[in-house]
């Protein structure tokens, strides 16, 4: 008999107090709770790990030993489960050569198009900037080539004898330098900005004969070359992968990508851009909105096509429907934003006809403005009416509430939490004694003083991207809010044109960090070597041997913990290390002692843990901003790589907190909170104000728009039809301003 739910006895990974639960099977079941609860844990780390461990079970010997080995999550038995689709936010393909297009297969119902229907006929692989017979030579279909930085290499402020060359293998008296110092072609004292046309061209791109430079011991004949075209072909086409980090940096940072001149970064040759319909050639058609194009697909009445156009038209609809319209096809997917991604990624799977598989989402209102997360909800829906379950982690009042099955997790975070606290539809949980219940019983009121903002700091005709060369002040002294739906460029006037124009601003993203992968919370927070030394005085030992890369280290996973197999194409693998236990040290080291715990104890406590533990100032001070930022559920010993965007953000602003005078920018940092969490965020943005700083954040959630003091609100819609200023004000006047989509549903949730 077909069983009607999915149902886990016994859940124990991470913080889970041995979990059973049932989930309705061909149902929408939300997953809430504060963070640290144990959602991720329950829902990506038991459930789906093991659905993809079962399901890698039901292949062939020979088909399994090419797929990732899943280790079994811990947890007793898990029935009735489907094929898993995980939707996440991970941005989507690691490339260069991946678009919005091509990620949907929309390109690929182009190339068929343009091959039946375009004039003159060319078959579909001419059109594929990844095929040889399509791609532009010149840049081999990535529409971008690598270009010598001169600007960053050359500073023209200093002579070459003040060292105005700036790579580090030119330093002042090197033969490198010498080569450009010792020609003659030039006056070593003669600053960059001073020279002839003749001398500049020289210098970069020169030749030349013989030049004899000088070590200690001997003296060289080198070959007369300038110094960008020397670099260039050294560095440009070279495999950088095996260098090291460092090395690698020292040459990226005079390298820059540019539009490929070739074919003005439109991928294809001259033979594919000739093709065309209507007068359009296929870089035409991906060079539009989605919404442009459905128009212009419309003019297109050729029986011979038709099922293909309908193919296209089908899914340019569904891009539309999800908020989506105001994206090109050309635009590469790794310039998404995390929930752009993660939407597309649904409008994929809606395409697909398979059925009966079970969907599990990471927030996907994510970015979404309130008027757009309705838009969200008919897409799961959708997939739940086609015949699938659907699990989705979620904090929206508005998207839990078309839940046809609630699991809250709680009562709180980290070893606080673990528990299942409510179960049911989601009118039972509007009664619920649990942190959820309470964030939906409660109602906004709008705060009756806003500071005065002490200056301003203004943006002269922005027009990057879709800005429409907007002039806006952002007050300083004062929490700044910058709304407006997706698309309508937020992000391009707070984290590109701002923070060039502000550089000095602290920017706070969700960006993965750049850290080895033995990087830690307490290390990031430089709070691991004050605890390596407390750890040598007590045990009369040396400090080094607290260090996951000294010989302290477990031998077997070089102390990361844990084993990582890389797989093209997919996520990598952890696996636990069977030596250390996990623990990373020796035994050795293990046996050392602080107070009772061992170096292992220590970095397997929570941040509020360690807070208490820890007496000495220079560990619990700069533990503390953990704790401030809503991370004291964190074990301060985990991985980063664990870390969810949100998280990270809030790890990152910890790291930052404590000056006066400084302006901080933060996107979206309600991303990964519950509803009791976002007003500790507000409470600490606040602290943030009235200790001096200027704070700026793109924000939809509306429980931070209404404790601003001032707000920019963008729109009126996303794309082309976006990028104006809607209104600048603060919050209450934003309440009278008749056409911001935003004032509209501020004013709804006040209400
Ligand atoms: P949520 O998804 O509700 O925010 P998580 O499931 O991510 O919560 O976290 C629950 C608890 O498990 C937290 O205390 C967290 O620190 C811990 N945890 C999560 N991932 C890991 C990991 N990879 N290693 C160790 N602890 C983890
Ligand atoms: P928001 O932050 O409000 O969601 P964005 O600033 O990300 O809006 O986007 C505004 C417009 O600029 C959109 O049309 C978007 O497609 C476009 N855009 C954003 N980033 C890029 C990029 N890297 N390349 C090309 N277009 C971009
Ligand atoms: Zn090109
Ligand atoms: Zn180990």
């Amino acid at each position: 008999m077909e069983v009607d739910h999915i149902e886990i006895v016994g859940a124990r990974e991470h913080n889970l107090k041995d979990v059973s639960l049932r989930i309705p099977k061909n149902k929408i079941t939300v997953f809430t709770g504060v963070s640290g609860s144990g959602k991720s844990s329950l829902v990506f780390d038991t459930l789906a790990v093991e659905a993809q461990r079962q399901l890698n079970g039901t292949f062939s010997w020979f088909v399994r030993n090419q797929l990732p080995k899943y280790q079994r999550p811990h947890v007793d038995t898990i029935e009735g489960l489907t094929a898993p689709v995980i939707v996440d936010q991970k941005p989507v393909g690691g490339n260069a050569r991946s678009t919005v297009g091509t990620m949907t297969d929309i390109y690929s119902m182009l190339r068929v198009l343009f091959s039946r229907h375009g004039k003159p006929e060319n078959p579909p692989h001419v059109f594929s900037f990844n095929n040889p017979e399509g791609m532009c030579p010149e840049c081999e279909g990535l529409g971008q080539v690598r270009r010598v930085d001169v600007d960053a290499m050359l500073d023209k402020s200093k002579s070459l004898e003040e060292g105005a060359i700036r790579l580090p293998t030119h330093k002042v008296g090197s033969m490198d330098w010498q080569l450009y110092a010792a020609s003659g072609y030039f006056d070593v004292s003669k600053k960059l900005r001073d020279y002839t046309e003749e001398e500049w061209h020289m210098l970069c791109h020169g030749t030349g004969g013989k030049v004899t430079v000088r070590t200690k011991n001997t003296t060289y004949d080198m070959k007369y070359e300038g110094v960008v075209d020397r670099f260039a072909r050294n560095n440009l086409k070279r495999d950088l992968s095996g260098l090291s980090e460092r090395g690698r940096a020292n040459i990226e940072r005079f390298i820059t990508l540019g539009e490929c001149t070739s074919c003005r970064g439109r991928r294809l040759n001259p033979t594919a851009l000739a093709t065309e319909i209507n007068g359009r050639n296929i870089a035409d058609w991906t060079a539009m909105e989605v919404s442009d194009l459905i128009a212009v697909l419309a003019e297109i009445d050729d029986p011979a096509v038709a099922s293909i156009v309908e193919g296209i038209r089908t899914s340019l609809e569904r891009i539309e429907a999800i908020g989506l319209g105001y994206l090109t096809l050309d635009r590469a997917t790794l310039s998404l934003s995390g929930g752009e991604a993660q939407r597309l990624k649904t409008v994929r799977h809606l395409s697909s006809s398979l059925v009966g598989m079970t969907y599990v989402f990471d927030e996907p209102s994510t970015g979404l403005h309130p008027r757009d997360v309705g838009r969200l909800n008919e897409l799961l829906r959708a997939l739940r009416d086609k015949g699938n379950t659907v699990l989705v982690v979620e904090h929206d009042p508005d998207v839990i509430a078309i839940a046809d099955h609630v699991v809250d997790i709680g009562p709180k975070a980290g070893v606080h939490g673990g528990r299942i606290v409510f179960e049911g539809p989601f009118e039972k949980l509007r009664e619920a004694d649990t942190l959820t219940g309470a964030g939906l019983r409660r109602t906004g009121v709008l705060k009756s003083d806003f500071r005065e903002p002490a200056g301003r700091l203004p943006i002269i005709e922005a027009d990057l991207h879709n800005l429409k060369s907007i002039s806006v002040d952002f007050p300083t002294g004062v929490l700044t809010v910058v709304t407006g739906v997706a698309g309508s460029g937020k992000s391009s006037l707070v984290s590109q044109v701002f923070m060039q124009t502000y550089p000095e601003a602290i920017f706070v993203d969700q960006s993965p960090i750049k850290a080895s992968a033995r990087s830690t919370p307490v290390s990031f927070l430089e709070a691991m070597d004050p605890i390596r030394k407390l750890f040598a005085k007590a045990n009369k030992t040396d400090a080094a041997l607290f260090s996951f890369n000294s010989a302290g280290a477990c031998q077997e996973c070089k102390g990361r913990g844990e084993l990582i197999t890389e797989l093209a194409y997919m996520d990598p693998v952890r696996t636990r290390c069977e030596s250390c236990e996990g623990r990373r040290f020796n035994a050795e080291v293990l046996a050392h002692r602080l107070r009772g715990k061992s170096i292992a104890d220590v970095l397997e406590m929570s941040a509020e843990e360690a807070v208490e533990f820890f007496t000495e100032r220079e560990v619990r001070d700069r533990l503390r901003g953990l704790l401030e930022v809503g991370l004291g559920y964190l074990s301060i010993g985990q991985s980063l790589s664990t870390l969810s965007g949100g998280e990270r953000q809030r790890l990152k602003l910890a790291a930052r907190l404590g000056g006066s005078g400084d302006i901080y920018v933060l996107d979206e940092p309600t991303t990964g909170l519950h509803m009791s969490d976002v007003e500790a965020i507000v409470d600490l943005l606040d602290r943030l104000v009235d200790a001096g700083n200027t704070v700026i954040v793109i924000e939809h959630n509306l429980d931070v728009v209404r404790r601003a003091d001032w707000v920019i609100d963008l729109g009126p819609e996303g794309g082309k039809h976006g990028g104006q200023v809607v209104f600048t004000g603060t919050p209450r006047q934003l309440l009278e301003c008749p056409d911001s989509a935003t004032g509209d549903h501020l004013r709804r949730y006040l209400a």
